[in-house]
């Protein structure tokens, strides 16, 4: 049996005629720039993860570089962040001239050790960039408290946690700014390139909106220096077809991690945490094993495509050696870069798929 990781024509094909026919119709408008559609996903985006505004910009990592720019994150600033995530979150924070201080993640949600934050902050500290990894919300309350004592700044990046809740509250609800991607392979995926910024605040939703068209605040008036980071029509109606289908998707994913964790209740692998507040949307679905390349192989030889997210933390990477890491700062962050592996969770699954997964990785654990 082929178990695929992903399947990017099979969310196209069953929406097709809509994505087809709203593509035409942007053709033939003529406005392949901002204009309504663009508005009408910000709107729904910005409702949907319970934010006031949202300004679609041209990726994920746009999204994370503008917000912390509107944030007032600058050159010689400190930055908290995970070890344990894709390189766009410190990317983002070194590319606006920005430190990234690391805190060591908790092993079995893989997102921040939200109880080590505080430690971390410094009189050069401005903001704490948390990652809503795999799907699951970081720890908001204590983040919160924290940033509130030290008057910091938080910018969420929950490029991969669309939809997800945490008491109740979704990813837009509480920070300063939150940051979206369309990409692709993330839950709510576009077929190029697209981000977006949430965010309550009225004055930083204008400075990203200005940031994101050049630093204009009116035609022709250049108030700051600014990016080219549009999100192009084009993505917008293709976004606008499929985020109706979002929750069910989302639910679909949820329902299958579930009978993963049935399958492999008493399995010698990691699986993942969920937290008891959490409504996880498994973006990934991550296990973690000690041979975790055999346990690949294994899978790959019996057709069952998986990856690893992620396979070196942020501070041994050599982009960032100037920040000064070593191997052993974070060892939970450095055990997971060895242990874990995701395995497919895509809606499209079928139980037969998911059952035959969970066999396979039982054959080779032994259990
Ligand atoms: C995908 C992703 C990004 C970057 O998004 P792009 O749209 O690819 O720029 C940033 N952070 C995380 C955690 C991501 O998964």
């Amino acid at each position: 049996m082929r178990v695929p990781l992903a399947d990017l024509r099979a969310q196209y094909t069953e929406l097709k005629a809509e994505i087809d026919s709203g593509i035409a119709a942007v053709l033939e408008s003529g406005n392949y720039i901002d204009g309504e559609n663009v508005t009408r996903l910000e709107n729904l985006v910005a409702e949907l993860c319970g934010a006031s505004y949202g300004i679609g910009v041209a990726s994920g990592t746009d999204a994370l570089v503008l917000s912390l720019v509107a944030c007032g994150v600058k050159a010689g600033d400190e930055v908290i962040t995970t070890p344990f995530t894709f390189g766009a979150t410190t990317e983002a924070i070194a590319l606006v001239g920005a430190r990234a201080v690391y805190v060591d993640i908790d092993i079995c949600t893989y997102n921040l050790d939200i109880a080590r934050i505080e430690s971390a902050v410094t009189d050069r500290t401005t903001a704490i960039l948390p990652v809503d990894l795999f799907g699951q919300m970081a720890d908001r309350t204590v983040l919160h408290e924290v940033a509130l004592r030290h008057n910091l700044r938080v910018i969420a990046d929950s490029a991969q946690a669309i939809g997800a809740k945490q008491l109740g509250r979704p990813v837009a609800a509480d920070a300063d700014a939150t940051t979206l991607s369309f990409y692709p392979t993330k839950n709510l995926g576009a077929c190029g390139d697209a981000g977006m910024v949430l965010t309550h605040d009225e004055e930083l939703a204008a400075r990203v909106r200005s940031l994101h068209a050049h630093g204009q605040s009116s035609y022709g008036y250049f108030e700051r220096l600014g990016y080219c980071s549009r999100l192009d029509t084009l993505q917008a109606v293709i976004l606008l077809a499929k985020l109706p289908q979002l929750e069910k998707w989302n639910l679909a994913r949820r329902a299958h991690a579930a009978l993963y964790n049935e399958l492999l209740a008493d399995c010698a692998i990691g699986l993942p945490g969920e937290e008891a507040n959490n409504f996880h949307i498994y973006h990934q679905y991550t296990i973690r094993y000690a041979d975790r390349d055999g346990l690949r192989n294994h899978l790959k030889s019996k057709g069952i495509d998986s990856k690893v997210f992620y396979p070196h933390a942020m501070h041994l990477q050599p982009a960032y050696a100037y920040l000064g890491y070593h191997q052993g700062d974070f060892p939970a962050a450095e055990r997971a870069a060895r242990e874990v592996l995701s395995i497919p969770i895509v809606p499209e699954l079928t139980i037969e798929q998911i059952e035959y997964t969970a066999a396979q990785i039982r054959a080779y654990v032994g259990t």
